[in-house]
């Protein structure tokens, strides 16, 4: 049991909810778009899955469906009254009223392992994405819907217009691939652009050897100032001579270097 347009809308009527777009609030009206999301994440009985961002519930319903049990975590106080009245009753739902941002993950979740599934709210997918992965061990896979050009962002590699930060981040957390493309017809209301599906899946440990809190501030600035090259943009963290030693050309520029480069030339950096 799922959503339909015309359930949806008659929920939003009732509740007197104007999507908030601060909020990223385009809610998927399209059963067999959360039967897939669901399907994807491969989840069954046994399975903890937490979601962020339920909204009126769609793909909560699909979830539970499947047999798995589900956190859901939702901002919006008056999304949390609609989601009780959706699913409150159901056994295996339980729905935290808190910022995804803020929440202490650690506590809420305890011990892994926790698929997280989501259609994440356009505003914070990104960081929420990168924190996460950062912080959130317990969560060992990341099947979520966002924005295409976030999805680029994810999976990009070394070369491609959206590589950047959050690729490299991912990268060395997890292998990441897109699974789908959705289009903005889905959702009501409907976005400008489409959305994509894509399924991250945390490594047991990262790939290469490296402070991450040193690598990421060389990641960062050295895309702070993506078309300047390398001994430029790191002008400060590293000089030219320590990215030689890292066996890397200081004329390069950022996007241009893989994880392993990056690595590399954080090995040769103080803390
Ligand atoms: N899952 C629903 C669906 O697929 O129809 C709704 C998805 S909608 C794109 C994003 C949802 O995330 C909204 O319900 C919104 O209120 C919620 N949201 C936005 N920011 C949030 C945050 N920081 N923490 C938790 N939920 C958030």
């Amino acid at each position: 049991m799922t959503l339909t347009r015309t359930e949806v809308r008659s929920l939003l009527d009732r509740y007197g909810i104007r999507p908030k777009r601060s909020l990223g609030q385009n809610f998927v009206v399209e059963p067999n778009t959360v039967r897939r999301i669901a399907e994807l994440a491969g989840v069954g009985s046994g399975d903890r899955v937490v979601e962020v961002g339920p909204g009126v519930g769609a793909l909560t319903l699909a979830l539970l469906e499947t047999g798995a049990e589900v956190t859901a975590v939702e901002i919006d106080d008056v999304l949390v009254e609609v989601l009780g009245e959706v699913a409150g009753d159901h056994v295996a739902l339980r729905i935290v009223h808190a910022d995804a941002m803020e929440v202490d993950w650690g506590v809420l979740l305890g011990d892994g392992p926790w698929t997280l599934v989501a259609n994440l709210p356009y505003n914070v997918s990104v960081p929420l994405v990168c924190d996460l992965l950062d912080d959130v061990p317990a969560i060992v896979r990341l099947v979520v819907m966002v924005q295409l050009e976030v999805a680029d962002r994810l999976v990009a590699g070394p070369g491609d217009d959206a590589y950047g930060l959050p690729s490299v981040k991912v990268a060395y957390h997890a292998t990441a691939k897109k699974v789908g493309r959705v289009p903005p017809s889905v959702f009501l209301p409907r976005p400008r652009v489409d959305s994509a599906l894509v399924d991250i899946v945390r490594r047991p440990e990262p790939t290469v050897e490296a402070d991450p809190e040193v690598l990421f501030r060389l990641v960062r600035a050295g895309f702070g100032q993506r078309r300047k090259m390398l001994r430029g943009a790191l002008r400060g963290l590293v000089d030219e001579a320590g990215l030689v030693a890292a066996g890397v050309d200081p004329t390069l520029r950022a996007e241009e270097l893989d994880l392993g480069q990056w690595a590399a030339i954080a090995a040769g950096v103080a803390r």
